[in-house]
């Protein structure tokens, strides 16, 4: 929840500051990337981020979450794969979005077998669009 709260003021900080040096007077459409190994509860951040662009006076007619997809690479041979490349069932997707730590138990390069791999893309979270009314 905490996480939640602070990730909106974060994007409605960036959202206002935009929409305040532009002399705007708010959006028609703003979308949000969240990496799927980010543990975010969407509807809480859609909820949250609703009530402090509300709270801020930032009119934003329409949020749209996307997801953005985890990309690996490996260390050893430097191959990069994402999860559809991997045979896992979605109960380990569903561990690894909420503790992605636990992706290097599950998990090995799928060309040289490594497990010294690091995390390319899928952590963050980041404003792709902000289109002004
Ligand atoms: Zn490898």
């Amino acid at each position: 929840m905490v996480h939640e709260w602070a990730l909106a003021e974060a994007i409605a900080d960036y959202l206002q500051g935009l929409m305040r040096r532009e002399g705007r007077e708010g959006f028609r459409r703003a979308v949000i990337r969240l990496g799927t190994l980010q543990s975010i509860d969407r509807e809480v951040l859609r909820f949250s981020l609703t009530e402090v662009l509300k709270y801020r006076g930032v009119a934003v007619e329409e949020l749209v979450f996307r997801d953005e997809e985890a990309v690996f690479r490996c260390r050893r041979c430097g191959a990069t794969w994402t999860l559809k490349d991997l045979d896992i069932g979605d109960d380990v997707r569903e561990a690894m979005h909420f503790i992605p730590e636990v992706i290097h138990s599950y998990f090995k390069c799928p060309k040289c077998g490594s497990r010294d791999f690091e995390v390319v893309r899928g952590r963050g979270v980041y404003i792709e669009e902000a289109v002004f009314k």
